[in-house]
């Protein structure tokens, strides 16, 4: 054959290649061939671009329908519907929790979002009596409201996130991590049982004991395995208080020195968390409208001076009655602790305030247009032996401040950790979850720094300098856009992840943002 003709085969067929994925990504088929399933909730055909946007504020892929469903039989019909036009149709599925996203994970280009919020309201149910209470939900519930309902008993779940406003279906398939977690472990450590609709369109309850592959795999699965419709979520007695304190290093090694201590002990805080200040002013000014300084004479004389500065956050449960009690065990805590004494700032606010906080700068930022902007966020675990060295590259030299975003920085125990779920964390018994939590608001001036692309730029550069200096970093709430990157991240576990994959979402019809299998094309 001459090479032309060969040439032009080629080209004819990457033309049919192309023709191929066009008809997979908008099938004018769609719409009527979904209205003839019979489902209680409803379809929207229409008005589909809310299922195109994030909190990242970055990737906008439309789909074809968003389903409103009312059960999970619902969720289970539509799967099914797809299952069954097998791998020639490229329709697929994306559970949507709470849209909390950073890089389109819940969306599905030319598929059907499955709005969760949808079932929110449904039979909540809190089980108080015996040992081990509990509270069944749906899994479009968001975490405040399971909160409310559990709060009605005296009781609230153990592990939470830093922010309420996100979906139990949405944090249960990446970790859900807070400053229980050196305690609790994360949320996924947390959960008694699921109900799922697979890939396949059946709908399977699971538990530690019952189908306990589907349970596990789902655990911090990225939405791989199943949409969870139901879940059982772990509570404890409430408290009513929480004493809120916070103080201030400029030692990084009498910092982390002391948050490892304090995550070690068994009588210690409640909540254990922290932050890096890079090149900030004014801030324990900002601190005074919710915190007091313990001793405002000194804390009015300490100035941060541009320096880095690491802030220890940590919190207290108590009861009115027990005061006294708790009083005592902060001091005993906080005379072992290394922190500047001139920063040592508290404040008593009840359990819902505390744990509802960051609800509380949402509206703010919202008053101010701040909130629906891009969002370029970096969640990484470090392992501990070398979060020293992260610690020396990252806070100075790649950032030279932290005026875009919070930045956390705390550890959490290993051991509370489930092995069998499919999160991914570093090999080591302890580990920091660092948070690099970037706003980018649109520029005023065309003069302004472009702050999308500066905090893009810096978050590679992170990335860039792990990989080089062999970290043993794992992203949480990872992204990536090849298989091999996903290959990597799992390691030795993408074997049974993809093993778990072929199992109950052979098509790969479910949670294609994710990018982690691409649903198969005729001819492969
Ligand atoms: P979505 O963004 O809607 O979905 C996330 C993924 O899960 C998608 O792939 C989706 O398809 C899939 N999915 C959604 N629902 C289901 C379901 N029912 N079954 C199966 N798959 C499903 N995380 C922490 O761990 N700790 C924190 O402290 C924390 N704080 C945060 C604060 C803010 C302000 C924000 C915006 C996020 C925070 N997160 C935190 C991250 C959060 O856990 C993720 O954004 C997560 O995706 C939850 O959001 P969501 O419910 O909106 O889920």
């Amino acid at each position: 054959m001459h090479s032309h003709d060969s040439n032009l085969l080629v080209k004819l067929f990457l033309l049919l290649i192309l023709t191929l994925i066009a008809m997979h990504v908008s099938d004018p088929d769609v719409p009527s061939a979904l209205q003839a399933i019979a489902v209680d909730g409803h379809f929207n055909f229409h008005d589909v671009s809310s299922a195109a946007r994030d909190f990242g504020h970055r990737y906008h892929f439309q789909p074809s329908a968003i389903l409103h469903p009312r059960s999970a039989s619902d969720i289970a019909a539509v799967v099914k519907h797809v299952f069954r036009l097998g791998p020639r149709s490229g329709l697929t599925v994306a559970a949507r929790g709470h849209g909390h996203s950073l890089q389109g994970q819940a969306q599905a280009p030319g598929g059907i979002v499955v709005h969760m919020e949808s079932l929110r309201g449904g039979e909540t149910r809190v089980e108080h009596r015996g040992e081990s209470p509990y509270v069944d939900v749906s899994g479009g519930e968001l975490w405040i409201d399971v909160l409310h309902e559990s709060l009605k008993h005296g009781l609230a779940p153990k592990s939470w996130t830093d922010y309420l406003h996100l979906s139990v279906g949405g944090t249960l398939s990446n970790a859900g991590v807070s400053g229980q977690a050196f305690r609790h472990g994360p949320q996924i450590s947390n959960v008694y049982q699921l109900e799922i609709v697979t890939g396949k369109g059946v709908v399977m309850n699971c538990s530690a004991t019952e189908n306990s592959d589907l349970f596990y795999g789902a655990l911090g699965g990225l939405g791989q395995f199943g949409i969870i419709t139901r879940a059982r979520i772990a509570l404890e007695p409430a408290p009513k208080m929480v004493k809120w304190i916070r103080v201030l290093y400029s030692d990084f090694t009498n910092f982390t020195e002391d948050q490892e201590m304090l995550i070690s002990l068994k009588k210690t805080f409640d909540y254990i968390e922290g932050f890096a200040i890079i090149n900030r002013t004014g801030l324990l000014n900002n601190w005074r409208s919710s915190f007091k300084p313990q001793d405002p004479a000194q804390a009015g004389r300490f100035d941060s001076d541009g320096r880095t500065l690491f802030c220890l956050e940590m919190t207290k449960n108590f009861n009115p009655e027990e005061t006294h009690i708790m009083e005592q065990e902060v001091e005993e805590l906080l005379s072992r602790l290394r922190y500047i004494p001139s920063t040592m700032f508290q404040s008593e606010v009840t359990y819902m305030e505390f744990l509802n906080r960051v609800h509380v700068s949402e509206m703010k930022l919202r008053s101010e247009g701040l909130w629906e902007i891009p969002h370029p966020w970096l969640n990484l675990l470090i392992p501990r032996s070398r979060i020293h060295d992260f610690a020396r590259e990252v806070f100075g030299k790649i950032l030279t401040d932290s005026s875009n975003g919070p930045i956390l920085l705390y550890p959490v125990n290993k051991s509370k950790w489930d092995n069998r779920t499919s999160v991914v964390i570093p090999d080591e018994e302890m580990f920091y979850l660092v948070a690099f939590l970037s706003s980018a608001p649109a520029k005023s001036s065309p003069s302004d720094r472009d702050t999308l692309a500066h905090a893009l730029k810096q978050n590679s550069r992170i990335l860039n300098y792990c990989g080089k200096a062999g970290i043993g970093m794992k992203q949480y709430l990872p992204h990536y856009t090849t298989q091999e990157e996903w290959r990597s991240h799992f390691g030795a576990r993408w074997e049974k992840f993809s093993q778990r994959k072929e199992a109950y979402d052979p098509l790969a019809i479910l949670a294609p943002g994710q990018r982690i299998f691409h649903k198969a094309l005729p001819w492969s």
